[in-house]
């Protein structure tokens, strides 16, 4: 039997010794990452061949429901509390805890970051939102308070009561606030709390010592924040110029808060003047109008539709009727906008099943079809890049968006001939 563990032992010094023998194996650097914030950004690009066939031209979708917390916001969040830490105004592992008022993606975004760099998470939602986004968020630990739904001057209304939540645990203004904003204007290529930053001098050390260790609220505003804007200049912005080799001729995006459209077009703007930023929107969001006709919405209008946040569109995450700072940012670089209905959305959304096997949430049915509006405006047919967001999964959207019977319950056609229809006009 010795001789049996000695031909065993033999066997696997020839395989170890083998083994050294291969040439080594280089890692790419992004093959190991470190925690789950190291799988955030660097989404691939993808072609979407379908739409792209069709039309000859290029349509690229970043695959942002790549993200580990599900969509684009995972960017957002990330920019937003290491920003924070940056200006001392967050520790970590001291018990603060940050707030957001959010009835979309960036509470996931939010609680996942919160837990990955010790903070404890409270996100504020109105009471009618889907179950399962209650359940995913209370799955990765945070705290949900859900109130009745209200209008954006009500104290009560759910952002509102999420800044005053952290004000009462301790959330001091960023005492550098007024000055970014005031710099709001010029785009700094920094981040903006750097700039200020080396402008301005860090906090004291008696200001940072009071800080340190001591638990505090922070409410991470990301209608408002400037970090939002910069994660996509210095992130979604040069990950696309890059991964097209700077071979891009228009850049598609709805606007939530504003910032991947902002943050992402400025910088694309700034590497190719010629680049055409194109802005998708669903119908019932004010922004349209803003861009065609410098007016948010018109009173005839506005009385004729249907306020978003008060019923029943089925595009969640994009469209807004006021300007938030993050969207200020980007107003002046959208070359065209293009509205686009329910019907269509939710057709995109069965034809790239189809045709792709690719499922997607609404935003990113609502720039596939703007790409298409887009493209056949223009005329273009040979051989152009246009390249869009591709927000977050299907999977997010089952209580209505990819509900059949919601649907037709709120007479919203479920077509795929409209997209057809439109690739052939
Ligand atoms: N799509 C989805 C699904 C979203 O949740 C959001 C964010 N509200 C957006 C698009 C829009 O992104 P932004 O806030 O950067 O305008």
């Amino acid at each position: 039997s010795t001789s049996l563990i000695f031909y065993s032992q033999k066997r696997k010094k020839d395989r170890l010794e083998k083994s050294f023998d291969q040439r080594p194996i280089e890692l790419r650097s992004d093959e190991i990452v470190n925690g789950v914030t190291g799988l955030i950004g660097n989404t691939p690009l993808v072609r979407i061949n379908s739409l792209s066939d069709a039309l000859g031209v290029e349509i690229l979708g970043k695959a942002e429901f790549l993200n580990p917390g599900g969509s684009v916001k995972d960017r957002v969040a990330l920019r937003i509390v290491e920003d924070a830490e940056r200006l001392g105004l967050l520790h970590p592992h001291t018990g603060s805890r940050i707030f957001e008022g959010t009835v979309g993606s960036t509470g996931i975004s939010i609680a996942t970051i919160a837990k990955a760099r010790g903070y404890d998470a409270t996100i504020i939602m109105p009471d009618d939102v889907a179950e399962e986004k209650v359940k995913a968020l209370r799955s990765l630990g945070a705290e949900v308070e859900q109130v009745r739904p209200a209008s954006i001057v009500d104290k009560k209304q759910f952002v509102n009561l999420a800044r005053d939540r952290a004000a009462h645990f301790g959330h001091t203004a960023n005492p550098r606030d007024s000055l970014i904003r005031s710099s709001s204007s010029v785009l700094v290529t920094t981040t903006a709390s750097e700039a200020v930053l080396h402008e301005h001098g860090t906090l004291t050390k008696e200001e940072a010592d009071e800080l340190e260790n001591k638990p505090r609220g922070f409410f991470a505003d990301q209608f408002e924040n400037r970090s939002n804007y910069q994660a996509h200049f210095e992130g979604t912005g040069p990950e696309i110029w890059r991964q097209t080799s700077g071979r891009v001729d228009a850049f598609v995006s709805g606007a939530g808060t504003g910032g991947t459209l902002s943050g992402t077009g400025q910088y694309l703007k700034s590497v190719n003047e010629d680049l055409m930023i194109i802005l998708s929107d669903p119908e019932g969001s004010g922004l349209y109008n803003k861009v065609k006709y410098g007016v948010m919405y018109d009173r005839k209008e506005a009385e004729g539709t249907k306020r978003r946040h008060q019923v029943d569109t089925v595009v969640e995450g994009i469209g807004i009727n006021r300007l938030t700072h993050n969207m200020e940012l980007g107003l002046d670089i959208i070359d065209d906008a293009f509205r686009i209905t329910d019907a269509e959305a939710v057709a995109m959304s069965r034809y790239l099943v189809e045709n792709d096997g690719l499922f997607l949430g609404s935003s990113s049915a609502c720039n596939l079809v703007a790409c298409i509006k887009f493209i056949k405006s223009v005329g273009w047919n040979d051989g152009q890049r246009v390249v869009t967001i591709l927000c977050d999964s299907g999977t997010r959207h089952y209580s209505k968006f990819w509900n059949d019977e919601y649907l037709q319950r709120a007479n919203i056609p479920v077509d795929k001939q409209i997209i057809y229809d439109l690739l052939s006009q």
